[in-house]
């Protein structure tokens, strides 16, 4: 193992943070893990309270929050799990955890592993960082809420992105007189008993919610610009009526959709609608976001002109831990000198490149971040780069299945069997 010694904040102990820090010390770096929350886990820590803003837009106290009581993952643990850590008695979990696990088994399997890789001690909890900016010969200042100064030669920002709601703009909503929720804020269906609900959008959160909601309301109408492929067929008799995106609200209850239809005496309007990346810490000059655009960055990962900061898990619509452990990889190996980054020219032309490529493909910069399918090529090159195993063959033929089946089964498919699930025959110890 190269021994180096950068000194290296880590910004977040959620899952990106935890896998950084754990690659961190394999590269033989010096870190510190800032952390506002008194434990790791990040998004997995589950809290009933909601904010008194039930929008999120300007709570007087910002809850990190945005799970749902009922909430299981929505794939499955082999997928799920970093590379040399699985959910189960080999890793971080036990056996009989079921594949689509509770956010309870994603939150132990987290502590496990902050234990496990002797992360912990390296953490300082309830410490938020308010500031990142350039120090002098190329380091980087980080000031505390505790009003610390730190010096550090890199910085790694693992401080998620689910957490600040965004809701889109619906023209006549400040007149509207019913229930008015962001998902964020949602953790039972309860408040939406008996009533007649509009649920907007048609992310994992609007899907999951809508049917559970659809299952004590009066009505759900589940309304988005367009839908995956669901399978008509495979609909239970309580799931919600899919309809149009929202145009506007009018006479306080009215919902106009896009198609030109309404949906009259609305009771509740629940916004799943996504969250709003930020970096509230961050001095200008390093990064600017536009409308969700997280910019300049050479692969996602660093900003041309300043390679020593990183933001590792920015790509949505993903498969999260794997990506963010290859992301950690990639820039920790090139910290610890394994290998070069390309000149600044190259990156900035290949940043230019990628621009060029979405705006031409016309993709609202809202959704430059959304990966897809190209996630498995973009990790793949990465490991490539850096000289780490690439992901195992099984990996996005079982992505594929876990698809399929969440489209052709949304109700159903946590509970059934996915054929492409691997029987592991690599010694953990193989893993490189
Ligand atoms: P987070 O988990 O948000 O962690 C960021 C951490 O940074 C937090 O602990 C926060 O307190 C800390 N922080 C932020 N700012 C500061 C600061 N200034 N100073 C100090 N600390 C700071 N993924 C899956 O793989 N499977 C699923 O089924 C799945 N379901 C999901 C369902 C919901 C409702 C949501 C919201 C997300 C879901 N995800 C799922 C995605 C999930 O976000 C990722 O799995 C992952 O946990 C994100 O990890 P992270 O470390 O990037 O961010």
């Amino acid at each position: 193992m190269p021994q180096c010694k950068k000194r290296v904040a880590i910004i977040g102990a959620g899952a990106a943070g935890l896998i950084a820090a754990r690659e961190a010390i394999h590269e033989g770096l010096q870190i510190v893990v800032y952390e506002g929350a008194e434990d790791v886990g990040g998004v997995w820590i589950y809290r009933s309270e909601v904010e008194d803003d039930l929008l999120g837009q300007s709570p007087h106290k910002r809850i990190y929050c945005s799970l749902y009581e009922s909430l299981r993952t929505n794939l499955p643990r082999e997928l799920m799990a970093f590379s040399d850590y699985p959910f189960d008695s080999r890793g971080g979990g036990k056996d009989e955890w079921p594949q689509f696990m509770t956010h309870h088994h994603v939150n132990q399997y987290l502590k496990n592993f902050a234990k496990n890789f002797g992360v912990y001690q390296h953490i300082q909890f309830q410490t938020k960082v308010v500031r990142v900016e350039k120090h002098e010969n190329q380091k980087w200042l980080i000031q505390l809420d505790n009003g610390a100064i730190e010096i550090f030669d890199a910085v790694m920002v693992c401080n998620g992105h689910y957490s600040k709601p965004r809701i889109a703009t619906v023209p006549g909503m400040e007149h509207f007189k019913g229930l008015l929720m962001h998902s964020h804020n949602y953790r039972r269906p309860k408040p939406f008993s008996g009533k007649r609900v509009v649920v907007l959008g048609a992310g994992a959160s609007g899907e999951d919610i809508s049917r559970e909601i659809a299952l004590q309301a009066k009505a759900v109408y589940w309304c988005a610009e367009a839908f995956n492929n669901l399978d008509e067929s495979s609909k239970s008799t309580e799931w919600p009526e899919q309809r149009a995106g929202v145009a506007k609200i009018e006479n306080a209850t009215d919902v106009h959709l896009k198609d030109g239809s309404k949906i009259g005496d609305v009771d509740a309007f629940l916004f799943c609608t996504g969250y709003h990346y930020e970096f509230p810490f961050l001095a200008d000059g390093i990064i600017s976001v536009e409308d969700n655009w997280v910019h300049p960055l050479y692969l996602e990962l660093i900003p041309p002109e300043h390679t020593n900061i990183a933001f590792i898990g920015l790509p949505h619509s993903v498969i999260p831990f794997p990506l963010f452990e290859m992301q950690s990889k990639w820039y920790l190996r090139r910290l610890s000198g394994r290998f070069e980054f390309p000149s600044m020219d190259t990156m900035s032309l290949s940043v230019a490149q990628q621009e060029t490529t979405l705006r031409e493909e016309g993709r609202p910069q809202r959704h430059y971040h959304k990966m897809g399918d190209e996630q498995f090529a973009y990790i793949n090159l990465l490991a490539t780069q850096c000289g780490a195993n690439p992901l195992p063959d099984w990996f996005e033929t079982l992505a594929h299945e876990a698809r399929e089946k969440r489209n052709q089964y949304p109700h159903l498919y946590r509970d059934l069997p996915l054929k492409n699930t691997p029987k592991y025959h690599t010694k953990l110890s193989q893993l490189k």
